[in-house]
């Protein structure tokens, strides 16, 4: 399901932070005229560890559906709540998110799947070096383009909620793309080798679930692959509510320690923490161009470049940016 700007490295050009006031008040106006938001219930326990000693920790003001984020005293786990109802998410994952035409919107890599394949190559030089072969199964498949450039060793399939997004990358891979959830798909368990969650689980509602059914459909020796932001990195403290990656359609906030701890509980054996990717600079740079709209727009390699370097500053659970990667073994 990817957002634009993920773990705030790369700034969309039309987000609300650099849109114009002229551009913001069109975007509000036309805000205006959609159904509002609306709201679960509010829940008193941490959906990680189920403490009652959660409490507000920021509202987020800058999108037209406005919502706070709750922190566990106990664990940590930053949680929308009370959540937008499943209709209201629904709404935001219509055809514009995907197109990224909506406010709050995903980067259609149709347009530069030839730059984001120098990432997604990256990724699978360091996944073959776990696993060879076999099945695998890509959770928030989008429109298939990670999966379409794996090697022939592996056998692709693929999890996509959305209907317009999902259809197509079926049409693409073939009939191993499930349009829906981790809670009603087809496959059987111990079935696959390797499975990947890249910027899908601060989607979840339910991030404890999808992680048991992960665990569930990996072979015994598989690999999960999760990447998603480290809400104890510096970064992520400093900014505060600032922080980009508070999103609308982010429901699920975790941290090295409390995603590493849940990995161990659902039962994964090894765990291994990359930041901040598993990846060297220079497939990120050679990504970026995908979006670059002129000569002068290399200069945010500068950016990219800053950003990468703070990002390999880490210590035990001490770390400056909020970027990982977690690759868990059953
Ligand atoms: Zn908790």
């Amino acid at each position: 399901m990817k957002n634009r700007s993920e773990i705030a490295e790369e700034k969309p050009a039309s987000s609300p932070s650099t849109a114009t006031p002229e551009q913001s008040s069109v975007e509000n106006a036309l805000a205006a005229q959609k159904p509002q938001a609306s709201f679960e219930e509010r829940r008193g326990n941490c959906p990680l560890c189920g403490s009652a000693r959660i409490s507000p920790f920021h509202t987020i003001t800058r999108y037209t559906a406005h919502f706070t984020v709750d922190r566990c005293g106990d664990c940590g786990f930053i949680f929308m709540n009370p959540r937008f109802t499943e209709e209201t998410v629904r709404g935001f994952y219509g055809e514009e998110y995907y197109r990224g035409s909506a406010e709050y919107s995903y980067q259609d890599e149709r347009r530069a799947e030839k730059f984001h394949r120098h990432v997604w190559d990256a990724r699978l030089a360091v996944i073959r070096k776990f696993i060879k072969a076999g099945r695998f199964l890509d959770v928030g498949a989008a429109f298939g383009g990670f999966l379409g450039s794996l090697s022939h060793n592996f056998e692709p399939a693929g999890i996509e909620p959305s209907e317009f997004a999902g259809n197509y990358a079926r049409r693409r891979i073939g009939s191993l793309i499930h349009v829906g959830t981790l809670e009603d798909h087809f496959f059987p368990r111990d079935n696959f080798l390797v499975i990947t969650m890249i910027e899908v689980l601060e989607h979840m509602a339910d991030p404890v679930f999808a992680l048991k059914e992960c665990h569930r459909l990996l072979q015994k020796g598989g690999l999960l692959v999760i990447q998603t932001a480290n809400m104890e990195g510096l970064q992520a403290q400093l900014r505060g509510s600032r922080y980009a990656y508070y999103m609308p359609g982010h429901l699920s906030y975790f941290s090295r320690r409390n995603l590493c701890a849940l990995l161990k509980e659902v039962g994964f054996s090894r765990i291994k923490v990359y930041h901040p990717v598993e990846f060297g600079l220079l497939p990120k740079l050679k990504k970026s161009r995908g979006s670059f709209r002129s000569i002068l727009d290399y200069r945010h390699w500068v950016r990219i470049t800053i950003y990468h370097m703070l990002g390999k500053i880490h210590a035990g659970n001490f770390c400056v940016t909020s970027s990982m990667v977690v690759y868990a073994f059953k």
